[in-house]
């Protein structure tokens, strides 16, 4: 399948990612994963996206775009790919159409995943990510508690709250989020593509899914 995942953070766009991926051997591909990764590492992509992040700022669309670009030429698309933290603007969900078109991808639909505010922000403040770039691992301290505190259950590197979930730089996040990224449930609906689900649970919502493409 080739999807978009649309959604408020932590309306649980990576969740919902995860699980897909072990339906049918698409990949998920999520731009924060490969942001992070790139901070760690410590690369120029990392240092030019640090401060941006850390502020619950986005990152400027041409960084993006670069990344996107290249990574949606890689071999491991061809099964299918879902789309995780992007687009995020209107001028990428542009460009990425263009960009559709030079490599000749069809996507099946975008999914907009609406979850209210308050779950939300309960939900960012306590989450937990695991530190080591090739696992980020997502835990929550009150629903998916890790086994050992502090400690990611999968790989035993630190699983820890992101520079960008303290609470303010979450409001900013959201406020972001309302501004920039829920103008694009428009930009699909137009494009015939948009499929708006509701629900706190990922499961619910990944049943909602397969249902929309006949799974
Ligand atoms: P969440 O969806 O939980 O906010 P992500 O992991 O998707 O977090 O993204 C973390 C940060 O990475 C964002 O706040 C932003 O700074 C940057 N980022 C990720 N994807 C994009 C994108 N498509 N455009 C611009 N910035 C992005
Ligand atoms: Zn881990």
């Amino acid at each position: 399948m080739k999807l978009i995942l649309l959604g408020a953070p932590g309306a649980g766009k990576g969740t919902v990612a995860k699980i897909l991926t072990t339906l049918d051997g698409s990949i998920q591909i999520s731009t924060g994963d490969i942001l992070r990764g790139a901070v760690q590492a410590g690369t120029d992509l990392g240092k030019e996206a640090e401060g941006y992040m850390n502020r619950g700022d986005l990152v400027p669309d041409s960084l993006i775009m670069g990344i996107m670009e290249n990574r949606l030429q890689e071999d491991d698309c061809k099964n299918g790919f879902l789309l995780d933290g992007f687009p995020r603007t209107i001028p990428q969900a542009e460009d990425l159409n263009e960009l559709l078109a030079k490599l000749d991808i069809k996507l099946d639909m975008v999914v907009n995943i609406d979850v209210p505010r308050d779950v939300i922000f309960d939900r960012l403040c306590t989450r937990r990510t695991c530190q080591n770039p090739e696992c980020q691992a997502i835990y929550n301290t009150k629903s998916n508690p890790t086994k050992v505190d502090g400690i990611c259950d999968k790989c035993g590197s630190p699983a820890i709250q992101r520079a960008d979930e303290t609470e303010e730089a979450i409001a900013h996040r959201l406020d972001t989020y309302n501004k920039k990224t829920a103008p694009l449930a428009g930009f699909y609906e137009k494009e015939g593509l948009l499929k708006t689900i509701t629900g706190t649970s990922s499961d619910l919502v990944v049943d909602g899914i397969k249902k929309e493409l006949g799974m």
